[in-house]
């Protein structure tokens, strides 16, 4: 491959698995390892194998700008720090950037994983063509990001794009955070399973009880989704009620930044078109009337790939600048 093509090369890093990209300046993936991530042996055993995936793939990839990182936990952007990831035992405070810097003589980027998959969507996806964004990943928990004007908006600490965490009930059901009524505690993946469990017997002839062959241990928003699609009344009723929630928080978050565009990722994304429709209609109805014309839902575009793509792209994002 010619020297003059720039790649970038991408680690996302889980609790399970270090997946690693070569990833070319369309937001391609032309190389892909997946390591296990050795957690259980600490954080020097969780370095050792980005040092082992990072050195396979620059002897695959052709003239590399630089490494992007997407963590867990705490990410201290400019220190370059990852703190106290969940699932990683005994990991403090580790500077990621410095030592990888040292090691591999390229540039080291690193986000929390949420905002790496809105820089993501922002250089390679469905905000390519958005001036400013919030981006919302649904999933265990419910992650955000926020672009301003094309840039990453971090705040003071970098804890900005908590989206999960705007509550839309002061007494609503405690959610781990400590506070009450947090989106996240109405449709993280564990509250909808929790929620549609203790539902269920009120709806006997629910198509879920029969997808999930009367076993409730192997019911997933996946499978609600299924049901709804099969045009089952109550799955459509769970899904239009976790839209309304998420457009009722996302509403606050448009008034506050004057934003009209989002962008939906993650697992309870699943649920598709349906979800799509109820969150930009409880947005359009909640917001000032000014923003209610302008506002558009879109899908994540890198979904299966987010992790990777979006860590790639803060070579290609802070090499822009
Ligand atoms: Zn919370």
């Amino acid at each position: 491959m010619s020297k003059t093509v720039k790649q970038y090369i991408g680690i996302d890093l889980g609790g399970t698995n270090i997946k690693f990209g070569v990833v070319n300046t369309t937001g391609e993936i032309v190389q892909k390892l997946v390591l296990p991530s050795n957690t259980e042996n600490g954080p020097d055993a969780v370095i050792d194998q980005i040092k082992i995936g990072v050195a396979q793939l620059i002897a695959l990839s052709s003239n590399p700008k630089g490494l992007g990182i997407g963590a867990p936990g705490v990410v201290n952007a400019k220190k370059r720090t990852v703190s106290y990831p969940p699932n990683f035992p005994n990991w403090e405070n580790v500077n990621l950037g410095k030592i990888l810097e040292k090691k591999f003589v390229l540039p080291v980027y690193i986000e929390n994983d949420a905002n790496a998959a809105a820089v993501g969507e922002m250089m390679f996806g469905a905000g390519r063509g958005q001036r400013s964004f919030i981006m919302i990943t649904l999933g265990t928990g419910v992650g955000g990001g926020i672009i301003l004007k094309r840039k990453l908006y971090r705040g003071e600490s970098g804890a900005a794009g908590e989206i999960g965490h705007v509550s839309i009930d002061f007494n609503g059901p405690q959610c781990n955070c400590g506070s009450r009524g947090c989106i996240e505690s109405y449709v993280g993946n564990k509250y909808l399973v929790e929620r549609v469990s203790a539902e269920l017997g009120k709806h006997p002839s629910s198509k879920i009880i029969e997808l999930i062959d009367y076993d409730l241990s192997k019911l997933t928003p996946k499978i609600i989704c299924e049901a709804a699609q099969k045009d089952d009344d109550y799955a459509k009723c769970v899904i239009a009620d976790t839209g309304a929630k998420i457009g009722y928080a996302l509403a606050s978050v448009c008034n506050l930044l004057d934003i009209t565009t989002i962008i939906i990722g993650g697992g309870v994304a699943g649920f598709g078109l349906p979800l799509f429709a109820a969150i930009e209609t409880a947005v359009k109805e909640r917001v000032i009337t000014s923003l209610s014309e302008k506002i558009k839902v879109l899908a994540a575009q890198l979904e299966n790939e987010a992790g990777i793509i979006g860590a790639s792209a803060l070579v290609a994002y802070h090499r822009s600048k």
